[in-house]
């Protein structure tokens, strides 16, 4: 598997040297490798597939048509979290009974469009959602494909903005009160309860949270199987971590589907999991040029041509990402510490403090590793800096897979009130 390496001094994505990407498309730009994102697509089936287990991907990771394509040909279903995530998912070619729709809030029209484009399964996450489910399906005359997503009461242990499985979150239905609801659902006429749904947090460096969750997951479908209830389906979740700097070791997934193997499968239940970072995050790169290296008092300022708004996750969760020069740095080059920063007029539009990087200088090119995940689909226009664009590189190929708008693009967006003169 190729990937980002260096190769004769230059870093490459797979057979192209960045150098040439920057050139034919501007910085910044992110780039992803098809190697890659196929790697970790595969190692999932691999570990997972001779358990029956379906992947579907949370498309909310990254939401490009290319990559969704890509993974679509490889087999995957999809998780979506929005009427827009399931418009993707279609336009890429996803059947429909592979898609499942999350969310702690999705509206009255998502619900009416996620039944009438028939998909596999609504991840039903309140007892006010079910009964404007049960209302929705009945004004449509249809049964709605539910699954109740519990929360389990686990800590992740992760960074509390992507914890969700503590009782304290927003997400799920309370495990106390699982029981219950699904009793509920079960006599609604137009909801068809068919199986639960966990999701415990994102970046999870631990397999010891999941072995907590599907425990009690397990323990409640005994429990409701003994009062009869039909308990067919199991969402398993995402979660699964990445590397984003030294120390950091992701989960193994031969370890994880050992677990889902001895506390899951007994049950017989048809298993799905939904992982996004664990596919993408490592697929990609965001490319950036140095545009002045500030000598401050105190230390020397990298300003970047990449900013906040191309990738939000340093300013948003103090995210790190590890930044490599594209041209290799000497064996015995000298590293200084730095702060690398984008243009945008805010403090926060921080990428790292105090870095030990090698010398670098106005016009050199950088990139920031483990940006496959929650990176571009958080970008913004802040301070009106066009949509950075994506590029999908296979072996000794690349394309543009998402174009940098224009300027006329951006200001055509808006519209003038009729009192105002042009
Ligand atoms: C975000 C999310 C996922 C994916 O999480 P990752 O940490 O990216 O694997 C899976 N399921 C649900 C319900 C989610 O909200």
């Amino acid at each position: 598997m190729t990937g980002f390496a260096y190769r004769g001094g230059v870093l490459h994505a797979e057979d192209i040297p960045l150098p040439a990407i920057a050139e034919a498309v501007g910085t910044p730009c992110y780039v992803y490798s098809t190697a890659i994102l196929q790697d970790r697509y595969r190692a999932y089936d691999k570990a997972l597939g001779p358990l029956g287990v379906r992947i579907c991907y949370a498309l909310k990771a990254n939401s490009n048509q290319a990559i969704l394509r890509l993974f679509a040909e490889e087999g995957a279903g999809m998780d979506v979290v929005s009427d827009g995530e399931m418009r993707r998912a279609l336009a890429a070619g996803v059947a429909p009974d592979r898609i499942v729709f999350s969310g702690v809030g999705k509206t009255r029209e998502e619900l009416v469009a996620a039944l009438t484009q028939n998909l596999a399964q609504i991840n039903v996450e309140s007892r006010e959602e079910l009964a404007l489910l049960n209302e929705v399906a009945g004004s449509l005359g249809r049964r709605a494909p539910v699954a109740l997503r519990i929360n389990p009461d686990v800590d992740a242990r992760t960074h509390v903005k992507i914890t969700t499985g503590l009782r304290e979150n927003k997400f799920g239905i309370d495990i106390e009160h699982a029981a219950e609801v699904y009793r509920q659902a079960a006599e609604l006429p137009n909801i068809a309860p068919q199986g639960l749904a966990v999701h415990l947090g994102s970046q999870l460096l631990d397999l010891a949270p999941y072995r907590d969750a599907y425990r009690k997951l397990a323990d409640l479908v005994r429990a409701l199987r003994a009062d009869g209830l039909i308990v067919d389906n199991l969402d398993l979740g995402g979660g699964i971590g990445i590397s984003y700097q030294a120390g950091e070791t992701p989960p193994d997934l031969a370890a994880y589907a050992d677990i889902v193997r001895e506390i899951l499968t007994p049950l017989g239940c048809h298993m799905m999991v939904e992982p996004g970072r664990s596919l993408v995050g490592d697929a990609g790169i965001l490319l950036s040029r140095v545009i002045y290296r500030k000598h401050g008092l105190s230390r020397d300022f990298l300003i970047v041509d990449a900013a906040m708004n191309d990738l939000v996750r340093p300013a948003m969760y103090d995210a790190w990402h590890e930044i490599l020069p594209i041209a290799e740095p000497a064996p015995d080059a000298e590293c200084s510490a730095v702060d690398i920063v984008g243009p945008v007029c805010e403090s926060g539009d921080t990428f790292a403090k105090e870095r030990a990087v090698p010398p670098l200088t106005d016009g050199d090119l950088l990139a920031f590793s483990q940006a496959g995940a929650y990176s571009a689909v958080m970008a913004s226009t802040y301070n009106s800096r066009p949509l950075v664009p994506e590029v999908l590189v296979q072996d000794s190929a690349f394309a543009i897979v998402r174009k940098r708008p224009t300027f006329e693009e951006m200001i055509a967006l808006e519209t003038s009130p009729p009192w105002q003169k042009d």
